[in-house]
């Protein structure tokens, strides 16, 4: 009883985290006095004093590191991950560690009703002539009903899980994932190593995902609570030496 209240707990508690908290957009934290002050006061943030900032070409907005503007909610998103209808939000800086928090509750929850319901499922095929060895209270259609929800459930679900895992231990969004595949494949025909300039390894990212050690212990992790990520999602540390693309004249085959 308590483990299974825990999992709803869990899936109940992200899902509403994911669908209220902000993604975090470039003027998240500034007065909202006039767009000058505004501009300035990003730049700051960014820490970018170059003469042409990277500026968004629709909201027209400096555009920090790992921004990207989401053409639903019509704004640039921090850490842009993707936007999901399910959540009716975009997925990015601040709300990330939800999103994946749900799909992995909602997964375990289906694979732990799937492990306890085959008993009945298993019952029900043997005693379809005779219904009074039925021993439970809930009706046969419905255990039917629920077990093979929860396995289509846990399956698109925990695909999607699995992907998201894969994304916060190598340090990268959807979107980045798909860049950075494209300059692995330019440095692996250069016989060039890539490397992904915010990825940590796998503890220094899930460290710096789950905020533990600044914010709080380990166990927050397993704990449906509110807690923000680490930094404001305008700038972030970098641990590997990153990989800048050189489209110098000498690189133009490799890129055609
Ligand atoms: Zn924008
Ligand atoms: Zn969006």
């Amino acid at each position: 009883m308590a483990w299974s209240l825990y999992l709803v707990w869990g899936i109940v508690a992200n899902y509403y985290y994911a669908v209220t908290t902000p993604p975090g957009s470039v003027l998240d934290g500034l007065a909202a006095e006039n767009e000058g002050t505004h501009f300035q006061d990003v730049l700051m943030e960014m820490e970018t004093f170059t003469e042409f900032p990277p500026t968004c070409k629709r909201c027209h907005l400096p555009k920090p590191e790992r921004t990207h503007h989401c053409s639903v909610c019509k704004k640039c998103i921090l850490k842009y991950d993707h936007h999901c209808p399910w959540i009716h939000n975009c997925v990015g800086h601040f709300n990330h560690r939800y999103f994946l928090m749900f799909l992995t509750y909602l997964t375990t929850a289906c694979i732990y009703f799937v492990y306890m319901g085959i008993g009945p499922f298993m019952l029900m095929a043997e005693s379809e002539e005779n219904l009074a060895i039925w021993p439970y209270r809930m009706p046969k259609g419905l255990v039917a009903f629920s077990e093979v929800l929860a396995c289509a459930i846990g399956l698109a679900v925990g695909g999607m899980g699995c992907w998201h895992w894969y994304l916060t231990l190598t340090a990268q969004t959807t979107l980045e994932q798909y860049n950075n595949n494209y300059i692995k494949g330019i440095c692996k025909k250069k016989g060039d190593r890539f490397s992904n300039m915010y990825d940590f390894g796998i503890i220094g990212n899930l460290l710096d995902f789950f905020n533990i050690g600044r914010r709080g212990p380990w166990y927050t992790a397993f704990l449906p609570l509110r807690i923000p990520p680490i930094g404001n999602g305008k700038r972030f540390d970098k641990g590997g030496r990153g990989y800048v693309l050189d489209f110098g004249p000498d690189d133009e085959d490799d890129l055609v």
